[in-house]
């Protein structure tokens, strides 16, 4: 095991509004080296930081949009997101629950907060990662996978430190139930005060912790603060984090599919003619029908 270096740590930007439902700081992609190939296959990360939503009758969320080429990952803090998508499906993710939905070849969906949450008002904290699919698999069936938190495995850590959530990828020797198309990592590590995780990835998985709260030191160096980024080097394997008060620390690695992205908007493809080619099916109506 070699150590596996900080290289920047990353303050959250100012936020903006995804619909008006989703107050987000995105990080990627975004400054401090964070385009869309240096996290890669992580290629979007917005993150609504806690943040009180008064009472409504009407929910907040995105309207109708579509999705094609790579998987949408949320992932509930606090608050809750209804969804609905095209091909009849819908569900709800509440607090602590992921859903993992593989756009893949296409859906229409949309995102608002759950009718009840948005009639009580409340803290809303939640992060939306997009994970890119290899060219391979871009045209593939769309999917769900819904985790939620019982179900989630759950590594307890020695010395009361606390518990890792186990989304994808495996902590010693525990594995995530969320299948993925290439190898990757994803998972809460929740501490309490005191408490000390250690994380071992290969070297070149493109690695990251996003600080959702409390504060970590990190390598036992640099102390990172809520909504606080840590993009890693790729020259070791392992880095540790210790909580310097109770703390939630979200961890992402995964291998780098090294393939051409052409990206616009909601379509995330290879090439341009595939992106004018996902213009085409979305406008001919090969995305389904949703109602707003
Ligand atoms: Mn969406």
């Amino acid at each position: 095991m070699t150590t596996r270096s900080i290289e920047v740590v990353v303050p959250p930007r100012e936020p903006h509004y995804v619909g008006d439902g989703f107050r987000v700081h995105n990080f990627i992609p975004g400054g401090y080296r964070l385009d869309m190939k240096r996290m890669d296959p992580f290629i979007m990360l917005d993150y609504n930081s806690k943040f009180y939503f008064p009472p409504t009758d009407t929910p907040r969320g995105v309207s109708v949009h579509p999705h094609r080429g790579f998987e949408t990952v949320t992932i509930a803090y606090h608050g809750k997101v209804a969804h609905h998508d095209s091909s009849g499906g819908g569900g709800v993710i509440a607090e602590g629950d992921v859903q993992w939905m593989t756009a893949a070849s296409g859906i229409l969906h949309k995102e608002y907060h759950e009718e009840n949450f948005s009639k009580a008002g409340g803290d809303f904290q939640m992060v939306q990662l997009w994970v890119n699919l290899p060219a391979k698999d871009k045209m593939s069936t769309p999917k769900y996978q819904a985790i939620t938190n019982d179900a989630m495995a759950k590594y307890t850590l020695a010395h009361n430190a606390g518990t890792i959530e186990v989304i994808a990828g495996e902590y010693e020797n525990l594995k995530g139930s969320a299948s993925t198309f290439t190898p990757l990592y994803l998972m809460n590590a929740k501490l309490n005060k005191g408490g000390k995780a250690a994380f071992d990835f290969p070297a070149h998985f493109n690695t990251g912790l996003l600080v959702i709260e409390g504060s970590v030191k990190v390598n036992g160096e640099e102390t990172v603060p809520t909504n606080h980024f840590v993009l890693f080097e790729n020259d070791g394997t392992s880095f540790n984090i210790e909580a310097s008060e109770n703390a939630v620390v979200l961890i992402l690695s995964g291998e780098p599919l090294n393939e051409p992205i052409a990206a616009h908007g909601p379509f995330v493809m290879n090439t341009h003619q595939e992106i004018i080619q996902a213009m085409q099916d979305f406008h001919g109506g090969k995305f389904g029908h949703l109602e707003d």
